[in-house]
């Protein structure tokens, strides 16, 4: 099921929507500090949003609870259509998304729609289709004296809380809040404080789309206002995508009411080359797929291992492969990598690629910035280093990847589940084989030669440190659902 959407490159859109939270069915002006967002591309401020007070997040929780208790979400028919007419009206707008996502996370133009729009879209009508499914257990009788009969209710918790990462806003909002709004949940949510654009225009989607008043909100802040979200008493499930740190501080705190969580984190995903792989042609979307979103992607396969014997002609083809995927303005339609999301994140990575070449790394392909202007930094492939090294140990969430050479496909295997890590792995190479491989890797996705399109009615986790519990699918919609066993005498 995917949805096609078609944008047109236009940077002359304004972003003409509230900056301010969206609480109890409008937009309230946020009562905290005011915040610059910035374009990465060009390093100046495009807007300044309004964040939530603490009395604000109150409010917003106060305010879903009660949503909640009235009754007025229990409908699954009507559920099924608001979140419908959601992804209807997500779709008329999109150029707006992409002028917002292309300004606020630096995504080209050209892959806006499949990466930044067409999937969340696809997942939003799959959560439509699956408000109404009926998942009650019927577990029959037991004669056993006194004779009974029993079911399983599924039921939502009331309040779910999401919080988001920066690099895909829309595909969290509804990851988090929307999935918890298909359960029957009321949503509060907070977006990225350093890409919160195109999640506030969301909030005008849920309100001409007819959510009930406190069903849906959005509260603006960064660890302040997501410590208070995940830590309130009145939430039943926290829905958190990013970092590895921030996630195990978000367990914390909602550990601390014993509310329970999902957690999607980072990754440091392998590419297994197995002997016998089409090497010419699978360079390209190999390389594409971490280099577009500038490798700001959780999935991103950047550790690449490589048959010894082929490793100087996969050099080769990655050449090939790096020329044609150009890094540059996000307007230009012929970009396929545009910046990073922060000076501070570049500093960060130019950190560890030069730690790297002083511990004997090498760049073997790309290097350097392609521009001062922005946050941008070319695709870089990094050789000479080995899986202990810290630039194979830790999650640089850039376009940079590193090359490693193997002698027995036993030992790439022990390579690719050595990390701490197991968000995905990336198998190429002749199919058997290939499934054999995948079948011991660690990881909760394994890509089989690429892979296919987005499947939403699969599942998200991530094994070790790249998570707990599941997005997508039906397991990710149970995430918001408790059981409830009723029994009676018969
Ligand atoms: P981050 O951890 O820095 O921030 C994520 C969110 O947490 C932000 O909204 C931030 O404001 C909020 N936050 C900060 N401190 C908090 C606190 N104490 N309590 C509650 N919330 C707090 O991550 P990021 O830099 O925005 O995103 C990059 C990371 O996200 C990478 O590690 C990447 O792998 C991960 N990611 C994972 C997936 C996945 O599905 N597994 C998808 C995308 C991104």
């Amino acid at each position: 099921m995917t949805t096609k959407v078609t944008i047109l490159p236009d940077p002359t859109i304004n972003i003409a929507w509230r900056l301010d939270p969206f609480v109890n069915g409008e937009y309230v002006r946020g009562d905290g500090e005011p915040l610059d967002v910035e374009n990465p591309a060009t390093g100046k401020v495009i807007a300044t949003v309004r964040q939530t007070s603490p009395q604000q997040l109150e409010n917003a929780v106060s305010g879903a609870r009660k949503a909640f208790d009235s009754g007025v979400w229990r409908d699954p028919e009507l559920r099924r259509n608001v979140l419908t007419r959601m992804a209807d009206l997500l779709e008329e707008r999109a150029v707006e998304f992409a002028a917002a996502l292309v300004q606020e996370v630096g995504t080209p133009v050209a892959l806006c729609q499949p990466l930044q729009i067409g999937g969340p879209l696809t997942l939003l009508r799959y959560l439509a289709e699956r408000t109404v499914i009926d998942r009650t257990r019927h577990l029959g009788g037991d004669q056993r004296p006194p004779a009974s009969q029993s079911l399983i209710r599924y039921e939502p918790v009331p309040v779910g809380a999401g919080i988001g990462a920066y690099n895909y806003p829309l595909m969290f909002v509804i990851s988090k809040a929307c999935t918890a709004m298909a359960a029957g949940s009321a949503a509060v949510y907070m977006p990225s404080p350093q890409t919160p654009l195109a999640t506030l225009l969301f909030g005008e989607i849920a309100r001409d789309a007819g959510v009930p008043e406190g069903i849906f909100n959005i509260v603006i802040g960064g660890a302040d206002i997501g410590a208070a979200l995940s830590s309130h008493p009145a939430v039943g499930k926290v829905s958190f995508t990013g970092s590895v740190n921030v996630g195990r501080k978000v367990m914390l705190q909602a550990g601390l009411n014993l509310t329970d969580v999902v957690l999607e984190l980072g990754g440091k995903s392998a590419a297994l080359i197995l002997p016998g792989a089409d090497l010419e042609n699978l360079a390209l979307p190999l390389h594409s797929r971490y280099l577009r979103n500038a490798g700001q992607g959780c999935q991103s396969p950047t550790r690449h291992l490589v048959p010894r014997a082929d490793f100087d002609d996969y050099i080769d083809v990655s050449r090939d492969a790096y020329a044609s995927i150009p890094v540059g303005d996000p307007w230009d339609p012929s970009t396929l990598a545009g910046p990073l999301i922060s000076q501070a994140h570049r500093d960060r990575v130019e950190g560890y690629i030069a730690r790297a070449e002083q511990a004997g790394g090498r760049v073997l392909l790309g290097g350097g910035r392609p521009r001062e202007q922005g946050w941008f930094l070319n695709s870089t492939l990094i050789g000479g280093v080995d899986n202990h090294s810290e630039i194979a140990r830790n999650e640089l969430f850039a376009p940079v990847a590193i090359a490693m050479p193997y002698d027995s496909v036993e030992e790439a295997i022990a390579m690719a589940n050595d990390s701490d890590f197991g968000l995905a792995a990336h198998v190429y190479g002749p199919q058997d084989q290939a499934m054999k491989t995948a079948e011991q890797m660690e990881a909760g996705t394994v890509y089989i030669n690429g892979g296919g399109q987005l499947r939403v009615d699969s599942v998200l986790t991530g094994w070790k440190a790249s998570g707990v519990g599941h997005e997508w699918g039906d397991d990710g919609l149970a995430e918001f659902l408790q059981a409830k066993h009723i029994q009676w005498t018969i």
